[in-house]
C-alpha cells in the first residue's frame, strides 16, 4: 500500500487540557472539587479556569510564560493545572516544605511572570522575596533592578485564612471574578511544548528543573487511570501533595475519568480518616510513609472503613511487612515505581491473579517488587552501564534501572549538562539499582549512591530496611554505609521506634536490633551500629534523607 499523503491539517496536539473541557460538558453537574464547605460542579471548575486563564494574559502572561504556585492540596492549586496552560504557560508547582532559601534558588532559576501564594505560606515567601532580593543587589539602583525580576505575587486565600494575611496586592478569586468565562485558549500547535516545570526532591544532589512536555503529560495521565483501572467517577482523596509530579498526573487524571477531588489541606490521620467515611473516598495516592500515619492513628482519629479504598503507592520502596498490615485495614495496594524525570510513575507491580492464593507474606513480598512498565508507557531496562548489555532474568545480577519514551523528560531547564549526562544511547539513567526476576518483574535493590560495598560485597540497604521493619516496634529504619577500617564499607542502621504499647517489652537497644538482623540475614549483612532517633529526616514528599544520614554515620567509630 502506498503511505497516506501527511495532512497536518488534522492534526490534533495530544494535551490534558482537552480532558477538563470534556468533563465540563460531559459531567457538567458532577460534584469536581471539595474542600471543606467548598463545593464545585465540572461545569463550574472548567468555567474558573477559563477565568483564571484569561487574567493570567491580562497579566503578561503570555507563551511559556512561567506560573509559579507555593500551596498545599487546595482547588485554586487544583484549578492552576489547567488554567495555567490554557494560558500557554507552563506550571511550577514547589514544594511547600522547603525552606525559603529553596524557594527563592527555585525563584532564581525559573523567573516566574507570577507566583501564587497560599495564605500558610506567606511568612516563609516574604523572607524568599528577600532573599531573592539581596542576591540581585540590595538598595539604590539595586531594588529598581530587583522590582524588574520579582514575580507578581497573588495570594490565595480560603475559608480557613486568618484575615490580614496579605502579600502584594492581588489575590486569587479576584483574577477569577475578573476573567473571562469565555475565554478560548490559543490552539496548541505542538504537543512537544512545555506543560509543567517540576524540581527534582533533591535526596541525592541540588534539585533539577524537569521540564514536561503536553503529550507526556497526557500519555501519562491515560496510562495511569487505565493502569489503574480507575473507572468512571473516581471520588479520590489529595493525600498526595499536588506538587509532587503534578500528583502523578492524577490532576489531569481526574478529570478525564469525571471523578471528584477531595482535597486536603494536610495529610493528617484524622482528616484522613473523616473525608475518607464522610465522601466514600475510592482512590488514593501516597508515600509508603502515609501507611505509618494510618497504621498509627489514635482511637479517636480513626472511623471504621466502609468499603475497600485503592491506594497507588510509591515514591520510596514500600517494606512487605507495611504493606501486610495496610492491607489488614481495609486499603488496597498497588505498588508503582517513577521519579519527575519520568513525570511520576513508569512502572507498576501488575497483579496477577493467581497471586491471590498465595499467603498473605509472600503476596506481600510480590507486590513490593517494582513490576513492569505501565501499559507500554515507557520502555524499560535494567542493564550494565559499561556494556549497556541488559542484566538476565535471574533476580540476582544488579545493573541500572534505564527508561525512555514519551513520558521522559527532554531535559532539565536551563542545564545541558545535567541533560546530557542524564542519557546515555537514548537511555534516562534512573540511578536506581535493580535486579529482573525470571518473570520480567523487576525489583529495585537500592540507589547507586545508597549501596554500600562491604569487602567487596554488594550490600543493598532496602533488603536491609525490610528485615528491620518486621520487628515489630520498628517505625522508621533506613540503613547507610558508615567507615569500616577493615571492610571499607559497612551498614549502619537508623531506627525511631513506635511508641511502647501496653504488653510490648521495653527494652528494644542496639544489641536487640543486631540480634534480630543475625536471625534474618546473613552476617556480613547485619549493622555494625544501630542509632535511635525520635524521627528520621524526610523530605517533604516523605522520603528519607539518606545523605544527612551517611553525613552522620560518617563520624561513628566502629564498635
Ligand atoms: P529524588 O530523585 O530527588 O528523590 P523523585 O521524587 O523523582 O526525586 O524520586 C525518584 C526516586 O524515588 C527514584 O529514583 C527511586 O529511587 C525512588 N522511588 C520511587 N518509587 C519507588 C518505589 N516504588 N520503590 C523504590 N524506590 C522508589
Amino acid at each position: 500500500m502506498d503511505a497516506l499523503p501527511k495532512c497536518d491539517a488534522n492534526y490534533v496536539a495530544l494535551t490534558p487540557l482537552t480532558f477538563v473541557k470534556r468533563a465540563a460538558s460531559v459531567y457538567a453537574a458532577r460534584p469536581s472539587v471539595v474542600h471543606d464547605r467548598v463545593r464545585f460542579t465540572w461545569s463550574q471548575t472548567y468555567e474558573r479556569c477559563c477565568r483564571l486563564a484569561s487574567s493570567l494574559r491580562s497579566l503578561n502572561v503570555t507563551k511559556n510564560s512561567v506560573v509559579s504556585v507555593l500551596a498545599p492540596n487546595v482547588p485554586a492549586l487544583y484549578e492552576m493545572h489547567f488554567g495555567v496552560p490554557m494560558a500557554g504557560a507552563v506550571l511550577n508547582t514547589i514544594n511547600t516544605r522547603l525552606n525559603a532559601d529553596n524557594v527563592a534558588t527555585i525563584l532564581r532559576h525559573s523567573e516566574p511572570k507570577v507566583f501564587f501564594v497560599d495564605w500558610e505560606y506567606v511568612p516563609k515567601v516574604r523572607d524568599a522575596l528577600k532573599i531573592l532580593i539581596k542576591s540581585r543587589g540590595a538598595g539604590g539602583e539595586g531594588a529598581d533592578r530587583a522590582a524588574s525580576f520579582l514575580p507578581l505575587v497573588v495570594v490565595i486565600d480560603d475559608i480557613n485564612s486568618p484575615t490580614g494575611v496579605r502579600l502584594g496586592e492581588l489575590e486569587y478569586e479576584q483574577l477569577i471574578r475578573r476573567g473571562n468565562p469565555n475565554f478560548i485558549p490559543e490552539e496548541l500547535r505542538d504537543e512537544w511544548d512545555p506543560i509543567a516545570l517540576n524540581y527534582t526532591s533533591g535526596t541525592t544532589s541540588q534539585p533539577k528543573g524537569v521540564v514536561y512536555s503536553h503529550r507526556g503529560a497526557y500519555l501519562s495521565t491515560l496510562s495511569l487511570i487505565l493502569g489503574w483501572k480507575m473507572g468512571t467517577a473516581p471520588v479520590y482523596l489529595w493525600s498526595l501533595p499536588m506538587f509532587h509530579c503534578n500528583g502523578w498526573t492524577f490532576t489531569w487524571g481526574i478529570a478525564a475519568c469525571g471523578g471528584t477531588n477531595i482535597c486536603i489541606r494536610n495529610p493528617t490521620a484524622l482528616d484522613m480518616y473523616r473525608n475518607i467515611t464522610e465522601h466514600k473516598v475510592t482512590h488514593m495516592c501516597c508515600a509508603p510513609i502515609i501507611f505509618n500515619i494510618l497504621l498509627e492513628a489514635k482511637p479517636q482519629e480513626r472511623r471504621p472503613m466502609n468499603s475497600t479504598v485503592e491506594v497507588l503507592t510509591g515514591g520510596a520502596p514500600p517494606p512487605a511487612a507495611l504493606l501486610q498490615k495496610i492491607e489488614l485495614l481495609g486499603f488496597h495496594v498497588t505498588h508503582a515505581y517513577g521519579l519527575t524525570e519520568a513525570t511520576g510513575p513508569a512502572l507498576v507491580c501488575e497483579w496477577q491473579a493467581q497471586w491471590n492464593n498465595l499467603d498473605p507474606e509472600s503476596r506481600s513480598k510480590l507486590k513490593a517488587r517494582q513490576g513492569v512498565s505501565i501499559l507500554t508507557l515507557a520502555d524499560v531496562d535494567v542493564k550494565n552501564l559499561e556494556t549497556m548489555e541488559s542484566v538476565p532474568r535471574d533476580g540476582k545480577t544488579m545493573g541500572e534501572i534505564v527508561l525512555r519514551g514519551s513520558s521522559i523528560m527532554k531535559g532539565y531547564y536551563k542545564d545541558p549538562k545535567a541533560t546530557s549526562n542524564a542519557f546515555k544511547d537514548g537511555w534516562f539513567l534512573t540511578g536506581d539499582v535493580g535486579v529482573v526476576h525470571a518473570d520480567g518483574y523487576l525489583e529495585i535493590k537500592d540507589r547507586s549512591k545508597d549501596v554500600i560495598i562491604s569487602g567487596g560485597e554488594n550490600i543493598t540497604s532496602v533488603e536491609l530496611e525490610n528485615v528491620l521493619y518486621t520487628h515489630p516496634r520498628v517505625l522508621e529504619a533506613a540503613v547507610v554505609a558508615m567507615p569500616h577500617p577493615r571492610w571499607g564499607e559497612s551498614p549502619c542502621a537508623f531506627i525511631a521506634l513506635k511508641t511502647n504499647t501496653a504488653g510490648d517489652s521495653d527494652k528494644v537497644d542496639e544489641a536487640e536490633i543486631i540480634s534480630y538482623c543475625r536471625k534474618n540475614l546473613p552476617h556480613y549483612m547485619v549493622p555494625k551500629k544501630v542509632e535511635f532517633m525520635q524521627e528520621l529526616p524526610k523530605t517533604p514528599t516523605g522520603k528519607i534523607l539518606k545523605f544527612l544520614l551517611r553525613e552522620t554515620a560518617k563520624n561513628f567509630i566502629v564498635p
